[in-house]
């Protein structure tokens, strides 16, 4: 395919104004809901076909979550691009201001592979939604899952409209050396610094959602057969390679060999004895990142599982028993289904651990007490978070899902999608029936009244 004249086609399309119409864009909604609706099965089967993805997990964290998305932003989108008025100031007397929705134009949307379907779909529904182009370039590590989004999005749009580029490293070192008006990127940190970097070049705005190592405290006041069951949940899900799965606890001391009875009670119940013939739990990814994951358990007190099998790209739900804080486990974001523990004594010890780390995309607090999950939440910055549960925040599409720092820059999600490929295009509308004198040369005379009326008006 060849870029530039793809990029030259959807902005000769944006500009004829195809895409901002709010019939087009309801209408294209509809017909990409109904699209996704038709290859729900095929999605199932590629996201099986790439990790082994059980089809529970693909419905609730990628279809599911995808045509729920649609749904709001079909139900909504007539109320989120009407023109909001704004309360006016007495210093533009007599006049009224609005916030009018602007498309960016023609926009990138590159997406990871770890829900490869639904990270390339929930942006794309946003940039769509806005009244923009796009062209997305998904994962080369989930092919099948690429495959089928391609189908799907050639079956709805023309490609001047929105496209699909497949690839690696050269073509999208090739996308991001253009021009774009908007970038949206979901991935890692260091590749989030490549497209930084390259949107730099034009000023190109960005959305950067990377990732991080992600914090759960759980205090001595819990009751732990559940925190074990939802922690378990969130973590192992998608086989822990969910950008916002808990990366390590800190627990209270003296709960500690409590939670860790817990954890393989409640392992044993969701994955059976023989974890490696659950039909439950997803196979990592490639063999690097296996490699990469077995590396990590190398001279760590594995308590629960370690179980690994190179040639299925299987590693069982694995407990690593206080870790210290310079092994590889705790260098960096684990991405798989490792979960170390490690147990404090005081705040001031979890301060310490934390603190060593950028600011993650997610922090978990469990505690009966709301003043120690309040102090968590003031105390710690990340992107979002749960005070008694994990990952849940990512399904209310009325909270905006994004990193801080190193984790990441803008948000989306709901309305939020909407307002991320949008410019908000700040309208001041003078009336004409009255001008008052005040502002105009000659000045003399005029300071006291202006900083009266800066002060009171
Ligand atoms: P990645 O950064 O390796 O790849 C993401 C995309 O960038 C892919 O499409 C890939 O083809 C492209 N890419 C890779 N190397 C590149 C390079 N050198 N130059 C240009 N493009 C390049 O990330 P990944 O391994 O696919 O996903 C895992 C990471 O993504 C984790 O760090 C995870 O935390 C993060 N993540 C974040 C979120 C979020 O919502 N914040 C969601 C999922 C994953």
């Amino acid at each position: 395919m060849n870029i530039p004249s793809l990029l030259d086609a959807q902005r000769r399309y944006f500009a004829s104004g195809a895409t901002k119409s709010i019939k087009q864009r309801l209408l294209i909604l509809k017909r990409l809901r109904e699209s996704v609706k038709r290859h729900e099965t095929a999605i199932h089967d590629a996201l099986y076909t790439d990790f082994k993805k059980p089809v529970y997990e693909s419905i609730a964290s990628e279809t599911g979550l995808v045509l729920r998305e649609l749904d709001h932003a079909i139900k909504k989108l007539e109320f989120w691009v009407r023109p909001k008025k704004v309360k006016g100031s007495m210093l533009n007397f007599p006049a009224r201001d609005y916030t009018y929705y602007e498309p960016y134009g023609v926009t990138l949307i590159i997406a990871p592979w770890n829900y490869p379907f639904q990270l390339a779909m929930t942006p794309l529904i946003g940039a769509i939604a806005a009244g923009n182009t796009a062209v997305i370039k998904p994962s080369e590590l989930t092919q099948a899952t690429s495959q089928i989004l391609d189908i799907i999005i050639s079956e709805v749009f023309a490609s001047e409209y929105v496209c699909v580029v497949q690839g690696a490293i050269p073509e999208t070192t090739e996308l991001l050396a253009q021009r774009w008006d908007y970038i949206f990127f979901t991935g890692s940190v260091f590749v989030g610094k490549i497209v930084a970097q390259a949107a730099a070049k034009h000023l190109t705005p960005t959305t950067l959602e990377l990732g991080g190592k992600n914090p759960c405290v759980i205090d001595n006041t819990v009751k732990v057969s559940l925190v074990a069951k939802r922690i378990v949940w969130g973590k192992f899900l998608n086989a822990g390679q969910t950008c916002i799965a808990p990366d390590y606890i800190l627990i209270h001391s003296d709960i500690k060999d409590q939670f860790l009875t817990a954890l393989k009670e409640e392992l044993g119940k969701a994955y059976g004895e023989n974890m490696a013939t659950s039909p439950d739990l997803a196979r990592i990814i490639n063999a690097k990142n296996f490699d990469r994951l077995v590396a990590m358990l190398e001279g760590e007190v594995v308590v629960i599982g370690g179980q690994v099998d190179r040639d299925q790209l299987y590693i069982s739900p694995t407990i690593v028993d206080n870790p210290s804080l310079d092994s590889l486990v705790m260098q960096d974001e684990i991405f798989g289904p490792i979960l170390p523990v490690i147990p404090y004594e005081t705040q001031r010890d979890i301060e310490q651990i934390i603190d060593r780390y950028e600011k993650p995309l997610s922090g978990y607090v469990f505690s009966r007490k709301r003043s120690f999950s309040n102090w968590f939440l003031h105390r710690f910055s990340f992107g979002g978070g749960a005070v008694n549960d994990t990952i849940i925040q990512f399904i209310n599409e009325e909270l905006a899902f994004g990193g801080v720092g190193n984790s990441g820059a803008g948000s989306y999600h709901g309305k939020h999608s909407f307002l991320a490929f949008s410019h908000e295009k700040s309208i001041t509308r003078k009336s004409n029936l009255i001008d008052l004198p005040m502002r105009y040369a000659p000045y003399k005379g005029k300071n006291k009244v202006l900083k009266f009326a800066l002060k009171w008006l």
